[in-house]
């Protein structure tokens, strides 16, 4: 049985003390249940990484960044580096958003440079990609995330992906309150566990979790969650508001 996950992506939301208040509700909100076989992760903007590290005191909730730059260091202004991440007590690392991609033109070359510097520093990816809107209508989204996965992961090797939780956000349902069907969702999860299966191993296929994104909240996660090949939710609007996501991680520990 693959473990279940909900990450929560905070994005470039809350200040300090927001962070730290966010973080205490959630944990304060699943203190009464049972999360055996379910991760818990939330993703504050990298400022505030250290302080919600620092803060949070319940072990269920793990702390993972947004980004990293795939350089080890170097004259990179802005940039955090993959071993900065792990020296604040961080093992996760979010890459490959879709607005990263957008607005920060994060190719699939680069962020295949940034799966492979952070799996050297010892940091699991939760690894997101997906089709835009124009791709669906076209009927090319088996295509494009085939080639996303292919040009950023298919040079890992085998026993590298047990740091890798893979994230299929459909770009037309980030943000904009449209969600896939839970058939939509379940279709493309199996396509893509098919082709962990051909490019690797049925091994490999089966113990990846896959998770879903794109405007879950607690009214439609229970039909998302249910569907065979989804193992979880990346947040984030949802993630914003405690009882949203503790909802969220209630409702994957009853499907
Ligand atoms: C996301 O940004 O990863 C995301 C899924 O956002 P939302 O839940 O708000 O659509």
């Amino acid at each position: 049985m693959r473990t279940k996950i909900v990450a929560g992506n905070w994005k470039m939301h809350l200040d300090v003390n927001e962070s730290k208040t966010l973080a205490y509700a959630i944990s304060e909100g699943i203190s009464g249940i049972q999360t055996e076989n379910t991760r818990v992760l939330i993703a504050p903007t990298a400022v505030n990484l250290q302080a919600v590290v620092n803060y949070e005191k319940d072990a269920r909730i793990e702390i993972a960044a947004q980004n990293m730059h795939q350089a080890e260091s170097g004259a990179y202004t802005g940039e955090i580096a993959a071993s900065m991440i792990q020296s604040i007590g961080v093992n996760t690392v979010i890459l490959g958003h879709s607005e990263r991609r957008t607005y920060f033109h994060e190719t699939d070359e680069i962020l295949s440079e940034k799966v492979h510097t952070a799996l050297r520093h010892g940091l699991e990816v939760i690894f997101c990609f997906g089709e835009v809107l124009e791709d669906r209508r076209s009927n090319k989204h088996f295509e494009v995330v085939s080639l996303q996965l292919e040009k950023a992961l298919f040079s890992l090797k085998p026993e590298d992906w047990q740091s890798i939780i893979l994230a299929y956000e459909p770009v037309w349902a980030i943000g904009t309150g449209e969600t896939a069907t839970p058939e939509q969702a379940q279709e493309m999860h199996a396509f893509i566990r098919d082709l962990l299966q051909r490019h690797y191993s049925e091994a490999v296929a089966q113990k990846v979790p896959i998770l879903y994104g794109g405007s879950v909240k607690p009214a439609n996660a229970k039909a998302i969650f249910s569907q065979k090949d989804v193992d979880g939710g990346l947040i984030g609007g949802a993630a914003l508001q405690s009882e949203d996501f503790v909802a969220l991680i209630k409702t994957i520990q009853s499907v």
